[in-house]
């Protein structure tokens, strides 16, 4: 008999995370304790007053003021010992939230010699970094979530964000530098590359190549697409992170819904399609998005935190509110959340059949799983 789940059922049931970015999911205590120890200058190191400063609480906050509520976190990866506590901890709060198998993202260029062309080194590091090099700034996050898989024993995986003012503010060695980067470290935890940020001023069309330049090797490509801009602007990025880009996962893809074509090409690709009910982004809510169409097309849609901590919105958070918004089930929990195994990047066959096994340990059905 199908049942609606409460918080407290959701939150101790075994969940998966697709789609979050390191940098929006710190909470603000650590954020604090980092930035005494290594020297990154706050507003305030009040706990209180630093998370209202801190957090996305208004509506209608500007894409610029979103982004910037980044910045004191970046502040803090951008020194070795950060970024590998950060990303440590990070796998504690996943395993605390029952996520047992997660995908966690950054942009190395961030922390290392392409900062964002908003991040000024004098407004946070009391004495300017060092700068890390891209190589160090993947070694100290993978060696952060081996130590946070090793403590808490679940599986996390590593995806390389490129942002996407890359080719207009560093020039094209910068993206070719990721890639690389990428291919690299492709057996020791990295799985995916993505395409984020402004989706408003830029198009996802020159990171054609770049993407494609992965094809062959065991790196995914996994964009954001379809988050910003008119509805037929992302309806036309949809596409191509589909048809040019190769993506094998997409992060939001609003406009999907309107294009029985692209659905279908989702659904027999295998392509997961990535929701955060609770995304403050303007129109992304969850009536933009239309999560039952996406179902009844049997799309591998499935639901995310993006930035949990900025967005005021943990995965639990998030799941209920698809449910109750649906008036779904735990049906359709477990189809989304069997979605979301059958299409994870997973390093290695012994990583997915270790996911897989326990999934189904905690009440996942076996039909639903592709093996
Ligand atoms: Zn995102």
């Amino acid at each position: 008999m199908s049942t609606i789940l409460t918080h407290d059922e959701i939150y101790r049931l075994p969940k998966i995370d697709l789609h979050r970015h390191v940098d929006g999911a710190i909470k603000p205590e650590t954020l604090i304790r980092l930035a005494k120890e290594f020297g990154v200058k706050l507003p305030t190191y009040e706990l209180d007053e630093f998370t209202k400063l801190y957090q996305i609480t208004e509506p209608d906050m500007s894409i610029d003021q979103i982004f910037q509520r980044f910045g004191w976190g970046i502040a803090v990866m951008r020194t070795p010992h950060g970024l590998h506590d950060v990303f440590r901890e990070q796998v504690h709060d996943l395993a605390e939230e029952n996520i047992l198998c997660a995908e966690l993202r950054f942009a190395p260029g961030y922390h290392s010699i392409y900062p964002p062309p908003w991040y000024k080194p004098e407004m946070y590091e009391t004495e300017p970094f060092p700068a890390m090099s891209l190589h160090q700034t993947v070694c100290y996050a993978l060696a952060g979530i081996e130590r946070g898989m090793k403590e808490t024993g679940i599986a996390v995986n590593l995806t390389l964000s490129i942002p996407r003012e890359s080719l207009s503010v560093w020039g094209k060695n910068s993206v070719e530098a990721i890639v690389k980067l990428a291919l690299q470290f492709q057996n020791e935890g990295v799985v995916a590359i993505d395409l984020a940020c402004d989706e408003y001023t830029y198009t996802p069309d020159p990171y054609i190549p770049y993407f494609r330049a992965t094809r062959g090797s065991r790196i995914r490509r996994n964009p954001h697409g379809g988050e910003m801009g008119s509805p037929e602007q992302r309806l036309k990025n949809i596409a191509t992170c589909l048809n040019g880009l190769n993506a094998d996962g997409i992060g939001h893809a609003l406009e999907i819904y309107q294009s029985i074509y692209l659905m279908f090409l989702a659904r027999c690709r295998n392509i997961r399609i990535e929701r955060t009910p609770l995304s403050p982004v303007p129109g992304c809510s969850l009536a933009d998005g239309h999560l039952d169409v996406l179902l009844k097309h049997k799309v591998p849609v499935v639901i995310t935190s993006d930035d949990p901590v900025l967005m005021q919105a943990s995965l639990t958070d998030n799941w209920l509110a698809a449910l109750n918004y649906h008036q779904f089930t735990d049906e359709q929990f477990w189809q989304m959340t069997a979605n979301a195994v059958n299409t994870a990047f997973y390093r290695d066959e012994a990583q997915k059949t270790r996911v897989q096994e326990e999934f189904v340990k905690r009440g996942l059905s076996e039909s639903l799983l592709r093996r």
